[in-house]
C-alpha cells in the first residue's frame, strides 16, 4: 500500500494537479516553494504555499496542509480511500510522459553537437562514449527546445506545465548537462548540471523520481549510494556498477523505500567529504534510518574536500576506492 501510494503521488505531482485547477503561484524566496491564493478558502492575499520538492502544501490562512491526497480530500470532500480512487482515475489523463521522453531524447542528441558539453564531461572524468550513451546523458544548450517540441505538435502550455519552458517562454534548462530522472521506466523529470557559472543543480518542478538507474542496480546485494550522476558515472566507468544516486543527499520517501526493500542488502553511503561536514552528518543520519529499517549501512569517508568524482579525477584508482569501502564505518 505504502509503495503504491508513493508511486501514485509521484506520477501526479501536487503542482501539476493544482495547475489543472488553474492555480498559479509565484516563487517564495530562493527555495522550491511557490505561493498563491488558497484554493481551499477565500482570501485576497496569497497564503497558500506549495513545496514542489516535497510535494506538500500549507496554507497559513486556513491552517490546512499535507500532500496531494490530503488536498483532494479537502477540496473534493472525499474520504482518504475515495481520494485515492479519484487519483487513480486522473493518473491516466493527467500526465504526458512522452513529452519528458521527447525532451530527454532531444537533449541527448544535442550533446554530440556541443563540444563545450563533451569537454565539461571530459574534465569531470567521464570519457567513455558507451557509458555516456548508457546513462542517456544529454545537453541543454538553451534556446532550441521550445521550437523542437512545438514542431512536434506539443502546445506551449503543455511545455510550461511540464516546466520545460518558463513563463517568459524561454527554455528552463540552459547550458546544462542533463540526466533523465525516472520512475520505473518513465522519465518524470530532468536534472541539469550547470557547466557555467549558474547555480550548479537544477530540476524541473515536480518530483525527482526514483533512485538513478534503479532497474540496473536493484538486483545487487551491495549498493553504493552517491550524491550525483557525475559521481555515479566515474564509479560505473571503473567497474563499480552497483552504484546509484538520489540526485542530492535527501532521499524522497519513495527512494528510501527502494533502498530498504531488501533487508539483506548492504548499503555504502559515499557523500561529499566537505569542509563543514554537512555531507557526513547527512550520511550518518541516513545510515541510522536505514538501520532502523533493518538495512545495514556504512558511511564511507573520502579524503578531505573530495566527492567520488573529484577523487577519481584527482587520480585515485579503483583499489584506493575499494580501500575506502573497506574502512567504512561501522565495520
Ligand atoms: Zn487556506
Amino acid at each position: 500500500m505504502g509503495e503504491d501510494l508513493e508511486r501514485l503521488k509521484q506520477h501526479l505531482p501536487l503542482l501539476d494537479y493544482l495547475r489543472q485547477l488553474n492555480w498559479s503561484g509565484r516563487p517564495a524566496g530562493q527555495g522550491p516553494e511557490l505561493v498563491g491564493l488558497c484554493p481551499l478558502h477565500s482570501e485576497t492575499r496569497p497564503s497558500f504555499y506549495v513545496n514542489t520538492c516535497k510535494n506538500l502544501f500549507y496554507c497559513h490562512g486556513c491552517g490546512q496542509g499535507g500532500d496531494l491526497i490530503r488536498f483532494i480530500e479537502l477540496s473534493q470532500h472525499l474520504s482518504f480511500r475515495q481520494s485515492i480512487a479519484y487519483l487513480e482515475q486522473q493518473k491516466t489523463s493527467a500526465t504526458e510522459p512522452s513529452l519528458m521522453e521527447q525532451a530527454a531524447a532531444f537533449y541527448q542528441r544535442q550533446l554530440q553537437h556541443c563540444p563545450e558539453a563533451l569537454c565539461y564531461l571530459e574534465q569531470r572524468g567521464v570519457r567513455d562514449p558507451v557509458l555516456i550513451e548508457e546513462l542517456r546523458t544529454g545537453y541543454a544548450p538553451g534556446g532550441n527546445l521550445r521550437r523542437h517540441l512545438t514542431d512536434q505538435g506539443y502546445s506551449l502550455e503543455s511545455l510550461q506545465r511540464a516546466g520545460l519552458i518558463n513563463l517568459q517562454g524561454c527554455d528552463a534548462l540552459y547550458r546544462r548537462v542533463v540526466f533523465p530522472c525516472r520512475l520505473d521506466t518513465q522519465v518524470v523529470n530532468l536534472y541539469g548540471r550547470s557547466i557555467g557559472a549558474a547555480f550548479p543543480h537544477r530540476f524541473l518542478p515536480g518530483p525527482k523520481g526514483g533512485l538513478f538507474a534503479w532497474e540496473t542496480v536493484r538486483h545487487f546485494s551491495t549498493l553504493i549510494l552517491v550524491e550525483g550522476p557525475l559521481d555515479l558515472a566515474v564509479l560505473w566507468q571503473v567497474g563499480f556498477r552497483n552504484t546509484t544516486c538520489a540526485f542530492g543527499t535527501h532521499l524522497t520517501p519513495f527512494q528510501f523505500h527502494q533502498l530498504s526493500e531488501k533487508p539483506e542488502r548492504l548499503v555504502f553511503i559515499v557523500f561529499d567529504q566537505d569542509e563543514n561536514q554537512a555531507g557526513q552528518r547527512t550520511a550518518h543520519h541516513l545510515a541510522h534510518r536505514l538501520a532502523g529499517a533493518r538495512v545495514p549501512a556504512r558511511v564511507v569517508r573520502l579524503p578531505a574536500g573530495h566527492d567520488p568524482n573529484s577523487y577519481f579525477v584527482g587520480g585515485a584508482t579503483p583499489a584506493d576506492f575499494a580501500d575506502c569501502l573497506e574502512e567504512a564505518y561501522p565495520r
